[in-house]
This record gives C-alpha cells, structure tokens and sequence, in this order.
C-alpha cells in the first residue's frame, strides 16, 4: 500500500513538472530566423493558428513518466548531428521476417511515405528471414509470443550498412525485447552507427486476436508511417520535441501515439530541413500528394494550408 502512494506521489509530482512553453520558449526554440529567405521565415514561423500547442500530459502518457528538457534549433545544431552527405545519401529500409499482405502494411507505401518525408532516395533491401541469420529468440514468459533480441539485430546490421547509407532502418512485423528482463520494446537505434529496427507488430488489431474492422489497413499504414518517421527523425539528431503538437513527441502508449499529428512543428522541420536541405514548399507538395493517396485525408489537407500559406504573398 505505500509503495502505491509513493509511486502514486511521484508520477504526480513528475507530470506537475510539465509546463506548457510560453511563446517566448517556443520563438527561442525555433532559433533566429533573419537572414534566412521569405519562404524559410513563413515556414519556421511558430504559427499557433496552424501548429496545435502540446496537450497536458494524461497520467501515464510520456511526459508524465519522463522529464524531457526539449532541444531547441541552436542545441540540435551544436550537437553536431550526422548529416546526409554526397557519399551517404540513401535511406535503406531493411525487412526483417514476413510481411504478409493481410496483417502488414505495404513496404512500397512505407518507402513511398518516407521519400517523401525525408526528400531523400530510399531503397528497399531484399528481406532477412529471422531463421538464416539465426538470431536470438524467445516466446514471451506472459504473452506467449515469439520475440527477437533487438541486440542482436543491431550489431548484424551494424557489420553491413551499405557505403551510400544514410542510415539502415530494420522494419519488422515480428514482436521484440531489448533483454530479458523487459517485457517488450517498440525499437532500439545505435544513431552514430546508423541502424535501427522498429517493429509494426502491434499497431493491427491482428496482434490482439481482434478482428479487422473498416479502414483497418489505413490505420496500419498510418501507424507504421507514424513510427517510422519518428524513429529516422532520431537519425537525423532530432530529439523529443516538447514545443508543439508534434510528430516528435515522445509517446508512452499506442493511445497517445495516436494524437500526435503525422507532421512536423516548425522547430522540429527547421532542424530536418537544415539537416536535409530540402524545398521547404517541394516536400510539402510531394507530402500532401502522398498523404492523399494513402487515404490520410485530415493531413493532406493540413499540408494543403501550410502551401498556400507559405506560397501566398501576403
Ligand atoms: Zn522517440
Ligand atoms: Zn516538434
């Protein structure tokens, strides 16, 4: 009973440390903006009529478990985050296991989303079968599901990223622990040694034994490009944003994954886009296009407004 209280006081005193960013913080966080063109300005702006302010954290939810300091535009250009150059260029997704149509989202429409989000070559690596490469597996003392060590992964990976790779990025539909101890994870990255592997097992109700309903593969899809997105942008150096509604905010649960918007706040797209260097108007439309063909209707037309106020004149 007083482990409980004291456990109960603690997360009331952590999601208490929360404070919203006043707009002074969040104006800080985007960093100067003179000097840079017109378009960059209307871009990085922290527009509150487009961007969502970020919600209170509900108990459980990721900033009521972990103290975040954000990372401001000056921070994450400090920090001296790997780069895309002219030798390491291409992001490579790699397929681990099956992905078998019925239960999987497309790994074209995956690579589709991600050239887009990225402005960036990806490229599909012919898949691993978990059996030939013989990694460490277990069936979960609880659930009874089959489960790989995400170490193992990382360090096979590790031996061969390809020499154009931005990063290597191992996808899977199989369940994953990062050891024994611990239940399960959603992924685990090495970022200076450019590999990850991220898991899609449980963002279809096919996991829970739960029948499909309507509009379930679009769910999967935007789910698993939701995932994907957030875990490159860590990649790219960029941290938990702690500014705006965002696809960079950390999130503890699937719930709370699902309230976060499958773009960008302007602290967060200035560090990919000085990263990247891309058209700030270009990825918007090739986005917006993409976010329509994949049937994510609310952000095609979110991308919608962000050209056209970025591209008017006013
Ligand atoms: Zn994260
Ligand atoms: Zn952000």
């Amino acid at each position: 009973m007083r482990l409980i209280a004291v456990i109960g006081a603690l997360l009331a005193s952590l999601s208490m440390a929360f404070e919203p960013p006043t707009p002074e913080i969040t104006r800080s966080a985007v960093g100067d903006l003179s000097g840079l063109s017109a378009v960059l300005q209307k871009a990085f702006a922290p527009d509150d009529a487009a961007f969502e302010p970020i919600p209170a954290p509900r108990p459980n939810d990721w900033l009521a478990v972990h103290e975040e300091p954000g990372q401001t535009f000056p921070e994450f250009t400090a920090s001296q985050p790997n780069r895309p150059s002219q030798d390491r260029h291409v992001i490579y997704l790699q397929p681990l296991g099956s992905f078998a149509p019925e239960w999987s989202p497309s790994l074209d429409k995956l690579r589709e989303f991600a050239a887009a989000f990225f402005a960036m070559e990806v490229k599909v690596l012919p898949p691993l079968a978990i059996e030939t490469v013989k990694f460490t597996t277990r069936r979960n003392p609880y659930t009874g599901n089959a489960q790989i060590l995400t170490s193992d992964v990382l360090n096979f990976l590790k031996g061969r990223v390809p020499p154009d790779a931005f990063c290597v990025l191992a996808v899977t539909m199989e369940d994953l622990y990062p050891e024994p101890s611990w239940n399960f994870v959603f992924g685990q990255a090495l970022l200076r040694e450019r590999v990850g592997i991220y898991r899609f097992a449980r963002y279809g109700p096919a996991f829970y034994g739960e029948p499909r309903r309507t509009g379930y593969e679009t769910l999967l899809l935007r789910r698993s490009c939701k995932v994907l997105a957030h875990e490159a942008g860590h990649m790219f150096g960029l941290a938990h944003c702690t500014y705006f509604n965002c696809l960079m905010n950390g999130s503890n649960h699937l719930a709370e994954s699902d309230r976060r918007p499958l773009h960008l706040c302007p602290v967060c797209l200035r560090k990919l886009q000085w990263s990247i260097g891309f058209d700030v108007l270009e990825r918007y439309r090739a986005l917006e296009h993409v976010n329509r063909a994949a049937g994510f209707i609310d952000e095609a037309d979110w991308l919608n407004r962000r050209i056209k106020t970025i591209a008017g004149d006013d």
